[in-house]
Formats: C-alpha cells, structure tokens, sequence
C-alpha cells in the first residue's frame, strides 16, 4: 500500500509522512532528498547534463542518505543545494529519471513517499493522497525556526521555491483531484499525523 502526501515546502510533509511510517510500519520515501542530491552532482560537475547525472547516480534512501556510496543527509539541506534542486526539478528529463527511481522502489511493500508530484505523476493510484498546506506566513516561520534563519529571508526565498514548483510545466505542484487536503497552519505535527493515521486506518481495515 502507498501512501501519497504532497505540498509545498514547509508544510509539514517531512515531519508527518516520517512519523506516519514509523506508526504503520511502512517505509518512508522522501523524493525531494532525491532531486537534493542530483543538485549536489550537478553543483560539482556544472557542465555535465543534469538528466545523466540523474540517471547515473546511485541515491539510497534510509536513515542517511548516500549518493554513490557517500553520506550526504547533511550537504543536501545546505542553501545552496536548496536552490539548485529547485531549479533542477523543472527540467522535465531530470523528472523523467527521478520518476522512475521512485517506481521502482514503490513497487513492493508499503510506503508513505512524500513530494510534490506524487500522486499527480509517481503513483496515481495511491490508495491515499495527501495534500498538505499552511499559509506561506507559517510555513516560513516553521523554515527559519528549523534552521535557524532569519524570517524574512527564509520567506523570501520559499516563495520563490512555491513560484518554481507550482508554475513549471512538467509536473506543476498540485492536488490531485481526489487528494484530501489538510491546511496544517493551526495544528501541531502530532495532530496531523493522527489525521492521517484515522484516514489511512479506514482504508487498512475499513
Ligand atoms: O521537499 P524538498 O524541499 O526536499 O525538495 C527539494 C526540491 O525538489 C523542491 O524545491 C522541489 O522543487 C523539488 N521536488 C520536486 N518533486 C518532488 C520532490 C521535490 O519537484 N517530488
């Protein structure tokens, strides 16, 4: 079984799809970490083409996340990264291959896979779908506070990131039409994670 949650950044998605797994058992798939560390390919080898980058690496997902063997859980959530991804996620051949790396590890099991286009693009037939929101004011102040950056700046630049992910042509964030939507602005993670849980609980033993 899978379930999908999706949404902009800061709303929430980490914390809830990490702590949904734990709860259910599942295994956790955070797709932006993926799309992190191509840019962190790409920022060392600038003239090489972003989608062979993409195709060639070797991402594994778990605890830590290695690129080709290397632990980068912590180089990928730098700044710079940040941005890189962002960009790079517009480029529909980046996608392509991203995409089918994460079939392909959807395939078996259970999973709670999170991002921005999953079930709109990765895996439509999601047996739950997710999407999370929060006023851009919120999910700043989650942002700086995580990072312990400054608010204005951090907002800044997530409305930049928002603008990049909603407006590109391939795979544009976005609801699915059967996506339950939940604006997390005035819940805590513990109250969302319940929310998803009851949801998920139905469809498990309905
Ligand atoms: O979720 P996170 O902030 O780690 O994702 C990093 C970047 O990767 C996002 O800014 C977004 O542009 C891109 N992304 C995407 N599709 C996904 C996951 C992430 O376009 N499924």
């Amino acid at each position: 079984m899978l379930i999908a949650i999706d949404g902009p950044a800061g709303s929430g998605k980490s914390t809830v799809a990490r702590r949904v797994a734990r709860e259910l058992g599942f295994t956790y798939l955070d797709s932006g970490a993926m799309y992190r560390s191509v840019a962190l390919l790409w920022l060392a080898c600038p003239t090489r083409e972003p989608a062979e980058l993409a195709r060639e690496a070797r991402i594994e997902l778990g605890e830590r996340v290695l690129l080709d063997g290397r632990d980068v859980s912590a180089e990928i959530r730098s700044h710079e990264v940040t941005e890189a991804a962002s960009v790079l996620a517009a480029d529909p051949r980046v996608r392509e291959q991203l995409v089918a790396k994460q079939r392909e590890l959807i395939g078996t099991g259970d999973w709670v896979a999170e991002g921005r286009d999953i079930a709109t693009v990765v895996a439509p037939e999601a047996a739950l779908k997710i999407f999370l929101t929060a006023s851009p004011q919120e999910r700043a102040r989650r942002r700086a506070a995580e990072l312990g950056a400054d608010l204005a700046t951090v907002r800044a630049e997530l409305t930049l990131r928002d603008t990049r992910d909603s407006t590109r042509e391939q795979s544009p964030l976005k609801p699915a039409a059967d996506a339950v939507r939940l604006d997390t602005s005035e819940l805590n993670a513990e109250q969302v994670v319940q929310r998803v849980l009851q949801l998920a609980r139905a469809i498990l033993a309905p």
